[in-house]
């Protein structure tokens, strides 16, 4: 594995690799690595090229300024995490790196209503902080391949809409979310988690699981109203618990028995603030 710390040197050994007529799989991360990051460095692989990992904790991107200083660094079991795992090339950019003219001032990306809604609306510039980043990697990376989670499904389609339009040429895969065996999806943020409330925690898939069961068509507003009930009583405060179309997240709350549909929650454990979302009927 070769590590990378300046853009400079990244771009000249990923214009050699391209010039070798390489493919590039490219999995952005923020580290404090689980399972589920490396189930996507697993899906790179698989396409055969050169992979790309980077760890970068993008301060862009927390609207929450103490989420940002609380959020985990483990750098020296991520490298070896990626190491053991047969990556090809870890870039681990600072803040200067990536952001050589600051952090003001920066570009604003017209992003409609994936901004207005959800992630959105509840972390006010998060998505803006998530396209200034990806766009700086994806510019320095240039991949040909690129792998995001579902467990940020909201992300996923921010992130297909940036790609759309300045990255034509990258295919994004989203890959299937990984979850401890008792359903909760993993999360850097999982750690911080104490004993009780990770046991607690597992409820909001809990939540999901019974709002693809009891999906009929017709108004979907009582399911919903049971399912924020019943994460309020499991100890969360509720954040959102919504239901949308799959394809464009636009919010539904009547179902015609045959749009795609995404079930999304957001809560929180003790001002720990999980999120998951569940296809109701893939
Ligand atoms: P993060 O380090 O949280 O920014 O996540 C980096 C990438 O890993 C994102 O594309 C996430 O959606 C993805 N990811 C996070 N958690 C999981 C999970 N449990 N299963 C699969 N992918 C995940």
């Amino acid at each position: 594995m070769i590590c990378f710390r300046t853009s400079q040197h990244l771009n000249a050994y990923i214009a050699q690799a391209h010039g070798f007529g390489r493919l590039i799989g490219f999995v952005p991360t923020m580290g404090a690595l689980h399972q589920g990051h490396l189930s996507l460095l697993g899906q790179a692989q698989q396409q055969g090229g050169l992979t790309v990992c980077s760890i970068f904790v993008n301060p862009t991107q927390f609207n929450d300024p103490a989420d940002f200083e609380k959020y985990p660094v483990h750098l020296e079991q991520d490298i070896y995490l990626l190491a053991k795992h047969g990556l090809d090339i870890l870039f681990l950019p600072s803040v200067a790196q990536l952001y050589p003219e600051g952090l003001s001032h920066l570009e604003h990306y017209e992003l409609g209503y994936l901004e207005q809604i959800l992630e959105g609306s509840s972390r006010p510039g998060h998505f803006q902080g998530v396209c200034q980043v990806m766009h700086r990697l994806l510019s320095l990376v240039q991949p040909d391949h690129l792998f995001m989670g579902q467990k940020d499904f909201q992300q996923c389609l921010v992130v297909r809409q940036l790609i759309d339009q300045a990255y034509p040429r990258v295919a994004l895969h989203t890959c299937p979310t990984l979850r401890e065996p008792d359903g909760l999806a993993m999360s850097s943020r999982n750690a911080r988690l104490d004993a009780s409330d990770r046991k607690q925690a597992a409820a909001i898939y809990q939540a999901l699981q019974q709002l693809q069961q009891r999906l009929q068509p017709g108004g979907l507003s009582a399911i919903l109203e049971q399912a924020k009930d019943f994460l309020e009583s499991q100890g969360f405060r509720v954040d959102y618990v919504q239901i949308a179309d799959a394809a464009t997240l636009r919010l539904v709350d009547r179902w015609d028995g045959k749009e795609k549909l995404v079930a999304l929650v957001a809560a929180f454990l003790d001002g720990i603030r999980l999120i998951d979302n569940l296809l109701l009927n893939p």
